[in-house]
């Protein structure tokens, strides 16, 4: 019994197809933009919410502005579980050290937001028991300025920490 072998198909690409296959079909990047990319697109954030900023900061995550289009809606209370700390509220002198202590023991890459006046420089109290800014005790690298800041003002602030990790910039780590 004689066995047919198909014959191989043969594809003829000339070199206008060829360049159009690699304009529509191929991507090509840097694995640290990939992975920034994955990074900005997946923020994990922790609201260290201590005063009305922090009522505020549910109003971001709620159904009406919807921070999860731009990927930051899951929200964790364990350091250990996110990479992005949002400070929504006055330090006082006595929370700085807690502050602090979360800020530690998030896992490298982190980024750190200030939302409203409290966070951002220590708001309308003057007060030797309240820190002007969380950044007395930890880095901040976007500040939000409002008391409070609306939910746009905020989502615009998210969106700044995203182009930083997009851009590759990175503060020293502190230790
Ligand atoms: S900035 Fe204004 S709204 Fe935010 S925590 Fe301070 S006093 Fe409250």
């Amino acid at each position: 019994m004689s066995q047919q072998t198909a014959s191989p198909v043969e594809i003829q690409m000339n070199g206008p197809d060829i360049q159009q296959m690699l304009d529509t079909s191929v991507l090509t990047t840097r694995a640290d933009k990939f992975i920034a990319w994955g990074r900005k697109n997946s923020l994990w954030p922790l609201p260290f919410g201590t005063a009305c900023c922090g009522i505020e900061f549910m109003s971001v995550v709620g159904p009406r502005y919807d921070v999860a289009r731009f990927g930051a809606e899951v929200v964790r209370f364990s350091p250990r579980q996110s990479d992005f700390l949002l400070v929504a509220g006055t330090i006082t002198e006595k929370m700085g050290p807690i502050l602090k202590l979360i800020y530690e023991q998030m896992l490298e890459p982190k980024w750190v937001l200030a939302m409203g006046a409290c966070a951002s420089s220590g708001g309308f109290y003057r007060a030797y028991h309240v820190m002007q800014g969380a950044d007395k005790i930890i880095p901040v690298d976007v500040y939000v300025p409002g008391c409070p800041p609306t939910p746009e003002a905020v989502i615009d602030g998210i969106m700044k920490i995203q182009e930083l990790i997009a851009s590759g910039r990175r503060r020293p780590v502190q230790r």
